[in-house]
């Protein structure tokens, strides 16, 4: 159990980093961040920001040593990187978990060995691979990148085979899996805190509302479709956290179908699904993450009212943040970035037991 004024380190510099730095000085614990940015939100609001590159070994040493704990907030840190700081320090969760949700396919098998639902799937390594995985699984599908996708970005749908040029082109020749179109009735989450003791907790499922493949909408209480098939998709979420001995704030993304939940993907982190909880329940995704890395007792889940609706505020969104303020149902998060690109998510609003005007 990490002592009050212990140090915390987090991977990253993002706005999960911010908002976990955040929950991690109610708890009374110093944060400090690696990120190789030179803006970083999350150093915003840490004691120290150590702006370095995620192989420079002396300085992750160097880091590691101020730290009692470790965490990541983005799930590209490089696994050598956190293998490395592990013989430093208690890396938590650690870095199976990473590993795993940094490649598609590595994920979907691990899935699937689990006995898990996902849609049907096939390696794509190169161009001449797609056509058998087409000739597989048929049309209409989806060709991700195996890394480095995130909202909506190295995908490629393919509506009938005749797309298949286009969309190799449009990952740009990255190794990838395709994907046959699952069709589904919503997306929901399934947020889960596991302890140190392998304590688990679930927090309520939200439906999710994505728009241009980014996250736009996260709200409870979900269609009855989702509250029906929470539970079979909770019992995947505990056999995978079970499998890693997970520690830390894990969630999944699941699409609701006529067949029963089907995994789409994993975050090994605090998520943008889960923001609600900051003010939707009695403890946050944010807190617990840092209770259950520090080996604390976790929280409460429970939803504190409902209806809840969290909204993201991306690119030019942010500027309704004055007219948001006004509505006293409103709770809303700047997360200070300076920079309003298409795309980027700046901030968020959420409503508890009120719905937004
Ligand atoms: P992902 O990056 O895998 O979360 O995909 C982004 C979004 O694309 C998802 O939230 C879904 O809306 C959609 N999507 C991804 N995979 C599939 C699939 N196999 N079938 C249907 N829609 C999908």
């Amino acid at each position: 159990m990490l002592p009050p004024g212990s140090t915390i380190g987090i991977l990253g510099g993002g706005q999960l980093g911010r908002m976990l730095g955040l929950a991690a000085a109610q708890l009374g614990f110093q944060v400090h961040i690696y990120a190789p940015d030179r803006e970083s939100v999350a150093a915003q609001v840490a004691a120290r920001h150590v702006q370095a590159a995620w192989d420079d070994e002396p300085r992750l040493a160097a880091f590691a040593a101020a730290c009692d704990a470790m965490t990541f907030e983005f799930e590209n840190v490089p696994i050598d990187t956190v293998r490395f700081l592990s013989g430093h320090v208690a890396v938590r969760p650690g870095a199976q978990g990473l590993e795993i949700a940094q490649d598609r396919l590595a994920e979907k098998q691990f899935v699937a060995g689990l006995g898990g639902r996902t849609a049907p799937f096939a390696p794509v390594p190169d161009r001449a691979a797609l056509d058998t995985a087409l000739a597989e699984l048929g049309t209409p599908a989806i060709l991700k990148t195996v890394r480095m996708g995130y909202d909506g970005k190295g995908q490629a749908r393919l509506r009938t085979d005749a797309d298949a040029d286009t969309a190799w082109d449009g990952i740009d020749h990255h190794a990838a899996i395709l994907e046959g179109f699952v069709t589904f009735a919503h997306e929901f989450s399934v947020l889960l805190v596991r302890g140190i003791d392998g304590e688990t907790r679930f927090w309520d499922s939200s439906v999710n509302v994505h728009e241009g493949g980014i996250l736009a909408t996260s709200s409870l209480p979900p269609p009855q479709i989702v509250l029906d098939q929470q539970d079979e998709a909770r019992a995947l979420m505990q056999a995978i956290a079970d499998a890693l001995d997970y520690v830390g704030v894990l969630t999944g993304e699941f699409f609701a179908t006529d067949a029963g939940p089907v995994f789409n993907e994993m975050a090994p982190r605090v998520h943008n699904s889960g923001h609600w909880t900051i003010e939707g329940a009695v403890t946050s995704q944010f807190e617990n993450h840092i209770r259950a890395i520090a080996g604390l007792p976790l929280g409460n889940t429970d939803t504190a009212a409902l209806p809840v609706v969290m909204h993201n505020l991306i690119g030019t969104s942010i500027g309704t943040v004055p007219s948001l303020l006004a509505d006293p149902g409103a709770h809303v998060h700047h997360y200070g970035k300076t920079e309003v690109r298409q795309g980027r998510k700046l901030g968020h609003v959420t409503w508890v037991g009120t719905s937004p005007a």
